[in-house]
Order: C-alpha cells, then sequence, then structure tokens
C-alpha cells in the first residue's frame, strides 16, 4: 500500500498521514519532519537545507532525495510532502517505487492561513495539535508524552505566504501529472479531521484494504 498525501500546506497532509498510519499500518514519511530531526540532529543535510526551510522555499532536490532514500525502503507507507515537483516524482520512477493512490486534500486560502497560524506541535514527538481547532488539554503541553508545543519558525505570517507560492508555483503541477496517470482522489478537506478521514475510508480503494 503506496499513498501519496498532496495539497497545500496546512491541508491537514501530516494529521491524515498519522491516522492512516495507526489504522492501516502503513510508515508515515514526512520529508519536512525528516529535514527537520536532520537539522536537530546537526546532520550536514540538514545543516544545508536549514536556510531554504526558514524562507519558505523548497530546498535543493539532491538534499531531500538523499535524505529521503534511505527510508523508502518499505511498500507500505504514507508519503506526506515529497515528491513536491516532477524532478522529484521521476526520481521515485528511477528508483520503481511506484504509488498506488493520490489523496489531495483540498482547502480554501483562508481555512489555510487559520490553520497554520494555529498550529502548534510537540517537540518531543511530533503530535500536532491547533490552538483552537484540536487544542491539548493542557496549555503547552502535550496529551501524549507531556513535551513541550512549539510553533514552527515558517509557520509565522510571512513564511506562510512564499510556502504557498512555492505550493503553486511547483507542487501543484504534481495534481496533475497524478490526474493524468488515473490514481488522484480529490477530497474536501475543509472540515474537520475526522470528516476528512472519513471520506478517504470510504474510498473503495481503502475500503478494499482495510482487512488486509
Ligand atoms: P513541510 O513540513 O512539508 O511543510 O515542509 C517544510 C519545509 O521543508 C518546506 O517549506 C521546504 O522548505 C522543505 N521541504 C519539505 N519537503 C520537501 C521536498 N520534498 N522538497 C524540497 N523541500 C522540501
Amino acid at each position: 500500500m503506496k499513498i501519496l498525501m498532496m495539497g497545500p500546506p496546512g491541508a491537514g497532509k501530516g494529521t491524515i498521514a498519522e491516522m492512516l498510519s495507526e489504522n492501516f499500518g502503513v510508515v508515515h514519511l514526512s520529508s519536512g519532519d525528516i529535514l527537520r530531526d536532520a537539522i536537530k540532529e546537526n546532520n550536514p543535510l540538514g545543516m544545508k537545507a536549514k536556510a531554504f526551510m526558514e524562507k519558505g522555499v523548497l530546498v535543493p532536490d539532491e538534499i531531500i532525495i538523499e535524505l529521503m532514500k534511505e527510508k523508502l525502503n518499505t511498500d507500505k507507507f504514507v508519503l506526506d510532502g515529497f515528491p513536491r515537483n516532477l524532478a522529484q516524482v521521476k526520481k521515485l520512477e528511477e528508483a520503481n517505487i511506484g504509488i498506488d493512490i493520490v489523496l489531495n486534500l483540498q482547502v480554501d486560502e483562508e481555512t489555510i492561513i487559520s490553520r497554520i497560524s494555529g498550529r502548534r506541535i510537540c517537540e518531543k514527538c511530533g503530535k500536532i495539535y491547533h490552538l483552537k481547532n484540536m487544542p491539548p488539554k493542557k496549555n503547552g503541553i502535550c496529551d501524549v508524552c507531556g513535551g513541550k508545543l512549539y510553533q514552527r519558525k515558517d509557520d509565522k505570517p510571512q513564511t506562510i505566504k512564499e510556502r504557498l507560492n512555492t505550493y503553486k508555483r511547483q507542487t501543484e503541477e504534481l495534481i496533475k501529472y497524478y490526474g493524468e496517470k488515473g490514481i488522484l482522489k480529490n477530497i474536501d478537506a475543509g472540515g474537520n479531521k475526522e470528516t476528512t478521514y472519513a471520506k478517504i475510508t470510504d474510498l473503495e480503494w481503502l475500503k478494499k484494504r482495510r482487512y488486509k
């Protein structure tokens, strides 16, 4: 089962990918998390990526491809944030890593901005919260592991705009590409995570695989 999550920043790709990972036993591979971990670990590739991420633009393909390569040695995954342009798609195909289904989460821009600016993340386990829509029980503290919640630097207003532009310029064309391949499913993701997840598990493709 090889699933690719698509959609603009703030569409809920990470949240939905986590739910799919828990319920279907697929590995959640978030390129953004992999990059942030590489920075935390002072990995030289992470250090090179840092300035690009802070600006809200894509990091060079060779960096992200190198980091993703070793993680993609499984055939049960949900990819979130990679590939992000056609050059990265090509690399996946050259490595014979096929995608079975692409879930394109669709959300309007106003919702995106409100979601991203309220997003908070646990610094220890990575669980995602939202100050209004999915608040933790205790202010600033993760319900799961007690870790401290933080706001991503690139979730601040000036960078959100740049990330949306980057998405429109470079990533949106993948929707057309996967659409033409016949594996794209558009999902209205403007509601809460339960509603969006229900729409996904209602897809025939996933229903057939539920009990496998
Ligand atoms: P995300 O957590 O998916 O919003 O990604 C955060 C940032 O990491 C992006 O704004 C990019 O700078 C970088 N990034 C994540 N995935 C990729 C990718 N596939 N290609 C290039 N840059 C990426």
